[in-house]
């Protein structure tokens, strides 16, 4: 499979502080990669550092070393978008291709916002955009290239929950569609989750886990939160399911493979009173808190 993004111990200093501290990683071509992490993580410099938009202290990275790269290849989105605010969308795109120094043909242009869920014909100028059709502009912006890898820094911070899935099904589109490889942060699991083909996840600048959507499929483990009369009875009852342990008063988290019927029966036969059982959290979920608390207990480094 072709490498799209390659980096060797790549790192970012500030003052002493290493904001990306000896990041490998390898992306294949296309891939929907998720770069998840708190903030300060240390995913917004790892990006500029891809982008160019900082040089790295030490380390070394590609873009399509395989296949050698042209000027268009690679599009970005980092921090706020740069629009043209007096001009429509349209007027947007084909002032880009002249920057870019590229023809596309109106055709194309049109289609490319039709994509984003932008009409082609709209008059209104880019300043009174609200922001989901901002960002999905910016989307536009970047694809008037025809890139084969896409980066995006946080693209929906701000974004109401049906911002948010319109951005995640355009990028899906031109995934499956164009065959983009795309690279996209964010500290919020549940949006990359519906998403990406694999996540990396960082920790104070480093990258501490990798896992691919299919391996995540796999992992049956749920977390289920119950609320009971005698936390401590219930407590030790589920200890043989899996990790279980008392939030409140009144409710334990137990996180198993276990069926739910097992669970409840568990809990009878130790003579507890159930009154609810809410499913919380997913795979993808557990898998980040798992890798910081293994994290933070080997002090933040892998
Ligand atoms: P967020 O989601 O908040 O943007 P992040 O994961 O993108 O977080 P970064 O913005 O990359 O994290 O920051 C990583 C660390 O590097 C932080 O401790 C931050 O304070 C520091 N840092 C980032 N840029 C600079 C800079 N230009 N000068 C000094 N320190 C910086």
């Amino acid at each position: 499979m072709t490498t799209v993004i390659k980096t060797v111990g790549l790192t970012k200093e500030y003052g002493g502080v290493k904001a990306v501290d000896d990041v490998t990683l390898d992306v294949k071509q296309g891939a929907i990669v998720g770069l998840v992490g708190k903030n300060g993580a240390g995913k917004t410099t790892l990006i500029r550092l891809l982008t160019g938009l900082v040089r790295p202290t030490s380390g070394s990275f590609e873009l399509m070393p395989q296949s050698g790269r042209t000027s268009t290849d690679v599009a970005a989105i980092v921090e706020t978008p740069s629009l043209y605010n007096d001009m429509t969308a349209m007027e947007n795109l084909q002032i880009q291709c002249k920057i870019l120094g590229i023809k596309q043909d109106e055709q194309y242009l049109a289609q490319t916002l039709i994509v984003v869920g932008l009409d082609p014909n709209l008059k209104r100028k880019a300043k009174f955009f609200s922001l989901g059709m901002r960002q999905r502009l910016a989307i536009a912006m970047a694809l008037v290239g025809k890139p084969k890898l896409l980066i995006l820094d946080e693209p929906t911070n701000g974004l109401d929950p049906e911002g948010i899935r319109q951005i995640r099904e355009i990028l899906v589109h031109i995934n499956r569609e164009n065959d983009v490889t795309v690279l996209i942060s964010s500290h919020i699991l549940s949006e990359l989750g519906k998403l990406a083909t694999e996540f990396y996840i960082m920790n104070k600048g480093k990258l501490i886990k990798h896992v691919t959507a299919a391996e995540l499929e796999g992992e049956t483990a749920q977390k289920y939160r119950l609320t009971v009369d005698k936390t401590g009875a219930g407590k030790d009852a589920l200890a043989e399911l899996g990790t279980a342990q008392i939030v409140s008063a009144s409710q334990i988290e137990l996180y198993t493979d276990a069926s739910i019927s097992l669970i409840l029966h568990k809990l009878a036969e130790a003579d507890v009173q159930v009154t609810s059982v809410t499913q919380t959290g997913d795979a993808l979920e557990e898998f980040y808190l798992q890798a910081l608390r293994e994290s933070e207990a080997e002090g933040g480094a892998q």
